[in-house]
């Protein structure tokens, strides 16, 4: 579903039907986090799920606010694989167990 920001993001839910205007983030909803439209803006979440749609890729989000007094809020993404049990440090790449990287983009020694 398209974000207050006009990205695509699966874990955005939208209900305007006969009026209503409910609008939810359902990855920060699981963590307990609050969530607010500005948040859909810089959220790193609908370029990750652009870049890499890995079924055991598992994505939990968190409200920071860098330097309270100055920044705005920010989502925070870690990811895990449900595969290899690892946190996974690049979610845009992954944890590379399922996808490798072609041979033409390893270094050989
Ligand atoms: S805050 Fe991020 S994860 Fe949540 S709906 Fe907006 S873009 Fe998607």
């Amino acid at each position: 579903m398209r974000t207050p920001a006009g990205k695509e993001c699966k874990y955005f839910y939208g209900n305007y039907f006969r009026g209503r205007n409910v609008e939810e983030c359902r990855l920060l909803q699981a963590s307990g986090q609050k969530w607010s439209a500005d948040l859909c803006y810089t959220c790193p979440v609908p370029a990750i799920l652009q870049a890499n749609a890995c079924e055991f890729l598992k994505l939990q989000g968190t409200v920071t606010r860098p330097l309270s007094a100055v920044f705005q809020r920010r989502v925070r993404v870690t990811a895990f694989c449900e595969k290899t049990n690892r946190s996974v440090s690049e979610p845009q790449i992954g944890c590379g167990e399922c996808h490798p990287l072609p041979p033409v983009f390893q270094v050989k020694e």
